[in-house]
């Protein structure tokens, strides 16, 4: 740990592991990507035809969205819990702007 930042935001694509950028739609990555083409334009896991062209998304879709933000939880879990046993063994008084923050989920 570095610093007494909480961890930052969650982002899939600095998930470890993942070289290729996970398709946006349903977040496998791009070899496993279960989106279909789209039958207006063609292209495939674009997240603007779900807008715009008016696709909806497969059971899939929906579960390997649902996979990738399990996945994103459980290392934030992990960031956290590395936090707090960070916090435990620390015996230097916290600094004033950790002090300052009462309600870390704010
Ligand atoms: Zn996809
Ligand atoms: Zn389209």
């Amino acid at each position: 740990m570095t610093g007494w930042n909480l961890p930052p935001g969650c982002n899939v694509r600095d998930l470890p592991g993942n070289d290729d950028p996970p398709c946006e739609v349903c977040y496998r990555s791009s070899d496993v990507c279960v989106c279909p083409e789209c039958p207006t334009c063609g292209v495939q896991g674009d997240i603007g035809c779900y807008h715009k062209h008016g696709l909806k998304f497969s059971r899939a879709q929906v579960i390997g969205r649902q996979e990738m933000r399990v996945i994103v939880y459980r290392d934030q879990l992990q960031e956290e819990e590395a936090y707090l046993a960070y916090l435990r063994d620390e015996t230097q008084p916290f600094p004033n702007d950790l002090l300052e923050v009462p309600d870390p989920f704010e």
